[in-house]
């Protein structure tokens, strides 16, 4: 099924910063297409987000950039971080870096990479101890947006 990923993004930011009342600030200079399970990947979405909310406490941001004829997708959030040696574990199952600091069950990053698997994205995290975290889903798009 042929998605918009500008739309997609619009709703799926327009119900989480109602769901949280959270400020969202989104960022997709184009229109994007590809083809995608839209609920899986506004599930994967949400993961990131809920994430930047739950660990940082300024504006959430999303962007969207065109990389050939790829998009990458970015979830910047200013809050806690991680460790280099904390990263390389938060995918796994019910691994928490600070469990008095989380309402979760360590559960979502593991559940993210099953859908990006499934969407056959790649997803890739960035993060800084005291600085942020950058959340990235990388997707193939259509051949329609390569032309815009
Ligand atoms: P839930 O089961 O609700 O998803 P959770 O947030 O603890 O709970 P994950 O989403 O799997 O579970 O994340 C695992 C751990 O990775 C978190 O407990 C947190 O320590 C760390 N983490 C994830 N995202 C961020 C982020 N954006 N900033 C800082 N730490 C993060």
């Amino acid at each position: 099924e042929s998605v918009n990923l500008s739309q997609l993004l619009q709703t799926t930011v327009a119900s989480f910063e109602k769901a949280y009342q959270r400020k969202v600030e989104l960022s997709c200079p184009q229109e994007l297409h590809l083809i995608t399970d839209e609920q899986k990947l506004k599930q994967l979405l949400y993961i990131f987000m809920d994430n930047a909310r739950k660990y940082s406490e300024e504006q959430i941001k999303v962007n969207v950039e065109k990389a050939g004829n790829h998009a990458a997708i970015h979830v910047v959030d200013r809050g806690i971080g991680m460790s280099q040696n904390d990263l390389e574990k938060v995918f796994d199952r019910f691994y928490q870096v600070d469990e008095s600091r989380t309402e979760g069950y360590g559960l979502g990053l593991s559940l993210a990479e099953e859908l990006a698997h499934a969407l056959k994205a790649d997803i890739h995290l960035f993060s800084e101890k005291g600085a942020g975290t950058t959340a990235m889903i990388r997707l193939l798009l259509s051949e329609d947006s390569h032309f815009q």
